[in-house]
């Protein structure tokens, strides 16, 4: 159905509430993230310190980590030189190509891939419409930002349907 497409596959608050083992446990090797309101807020150039450490544990798991940015490429250079992950910047997410270009760059099976993002519209679509599994976090922070303000009203229904499907036990 066409609404599956708009519902993440897993929802948590934020990315440090995410175990490690959950990724083998699901089976994913992969892992393209977003970063702005995902890993940082827009204003911080880069992760602070407990999300750094996160990032260290989860590839220290055998998790193979890249980042994908709709944001220009001095954003995601600068954010990604505490990492040296492989990067993708102006990836023109729900637009799948750029995606799919890092996916191959990571050597990455679709089944073992998973995107985590803060957004239905750019990356939960994005995620779903190149066939790899959504991961949504809430958005960090949108004080200031009224369009994302706006989005996020129209994601509530997209979000009803995942409790409706995933009862929190
Ligand atoms: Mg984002």
């Amino acid at each position: 159905m066409l609404k599956d497409k708009f519902i993440p596959d897993y929802m948590f608050d934020n990315v440090l509430r995410i175990k490690p083992e959950f990724f083998a446990d699901n089976g994913i090797r992969f892992i393209v993230s977003d970063i702005d309101n995902t890993l940082t807020t827009y204003d911080e150039p880069i992760a602070c310190e407990e999300i750094r450490d996160w990032l260290d544990r989860v590839e220290a798991s055998g998790v193979r980590i890249a980042f994908i940015s709709n944001n220009n490429e001095d954003r995601v250079y600068m954010f990604n030189s505490v990492h040296g992950y492989l990067t993708q910047s102006r990836a023109g997410k729900p637009g799948t190509r750029k995606l799919k270009k890092l996916l191959k760059r990571m050597g990455a099976e679709r089944s073992a891939a998973c995107m985590i993002g803060d957004q239905i519209f750019t990356d939960v679509l994005c995620a779903h419409r190149a066939g790899i599994r959504a991961l949504m976090v809430r958005s960090m922070d949108v004080t200031g930002r009224p369009f994302l303000k706006f989005k996020k009203y129209f994601e509530h229904y997209f979000i009803e349907e995942y409790y409706a499907r995933n009862p929190v036990r």
